[in-house]
């Protein structure tokens, strides 16, 4: 029997067994994806920048025209009754708010709707350090997302698809490009290194504010790495000595071929070393119950 199957999840204040854990059939959420959601990491267990993941489902659910339906201390007390199943272990907690369930299928938000709150926990896979050294590919794609990508919301169909052609060009993730200018992955955040600067894009609502990108801006700033918020033309990354995606579960992972192409030598470069050294001392600082950057 696999760990999950024997996990109880959330569900409107409930917790019930994962296989009976359900919304109904009119639920907004599935019928037109009218729902946001999050990610947060737990490493041994402590939920990892609790505050920055919340601050983000406020904006994405504000600019859905919702409100929170639960507290920060209801969220909280939630995320430890989920993470106390695996006691100690690196995992991740899943939450989804939809608008609701309405019995009549129209676009129109109804007056009247309670919203489903849902959440369950998983296993995070441990990071294999070969895997980490070896590096990713990548390719960069069309960007054909919505004009609100800063909105942590559920309709990621154009994302699926761009990383089913990332997966059929034997890549592990696809950079999207709008109008000239590099953005993001399907579900990461990039970073490139070129002359010794590391930039990402700046927000905008062609990105989401990734709560891993902040902590390595954060990482960087402390650390004395010279970065910068600046747009990447397709020329910018294709000449970039460097390029990273990061996200809660990808971390910060080196991009080590582009359309095929090496990157920099072809290897993890250094100053990602030195990078992902201080993400995964923040993390080792986590479980053993101190402070890693959060809150
Ligand atoms: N961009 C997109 C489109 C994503 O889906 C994600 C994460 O799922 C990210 C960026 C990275 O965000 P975070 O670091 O908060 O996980």
């Amino acid at each position: 029997m696999a760990v999950t199957d024997t996990l109880l999840a959330y569900v409107n204040g409930d917790y019930v067994p994962r296989d009976q854990a359900c919304v109904p059939l009119t639920d907004r959420g599935l019928l037109f994806g009218d729902s946001v959601y999050e990610v947060i990491p737990a490493y041994g267990g402590r939920p990892f920048r609790v505050t920055h993941h919340l601050d983000r489902l406020d904006r994405s659910l504000a600019a859905i025209r919702m409100h929170n339906p639960l507290a920060r201390d209801a969220w909280g007390a939630m995320f430890d009754h989920l993470t106390a199943q695996l006691p100690g272990q690196d995992q991740s907690v899943y939450l989804q708010v939809t608008r609701g369930d309405y019995p009549v299928r129209r676009q129109a938000i109804p007056a009247q709707v309670k919203p489903n709150v849902f959440a369950f926990n998983a296993l995070l896979p441990q990071r294999s350090p070969a895997v980490a050294e070896r590096g990713i590919a990548a390719i960069t794609l069309d960007d054909i997302r919505w004009h609100r990508c800063d909105i942590k919301a559920t309709t990621l169909l154009a994302n699926v698809l761009a990383r089913a052609q990332a997966t059929e060009e034997g890549a592990d993730e696809a950079i999207l490009v709008r109008d000239g200018q590099v953005l993001e992955g399907t579900a990461s955040n990039l970073f490139i290194v070129s002359n010794g600067l590391l930039i990402t894009p700046p927000d905008s609502p062609e990105l989401l504010p990734g709560v891993t990108r902040d902590l390595v801006l954060e990482l960087a700033r402390d650390g004395g790495i010279p970065y910068a918020q600046a747009a990447i033309g397709v020329a910018e990354l294709d000449s970039a000595d460097e390029i990273w995606v990061t996200s809660s579960t990808r971390e910060v992972t080196a991009v080590v071929t582009l359309n095929g192409r090496p990157v920099g030598n072809g290897s993890p470069g250094e100053l990602w070393r030195r990078m992902d050294a201080l993400f995964q001392a923040c993390k080792e600082r986590l479980r053993l119950g101190g402070d890693c950057h959060d809150d």
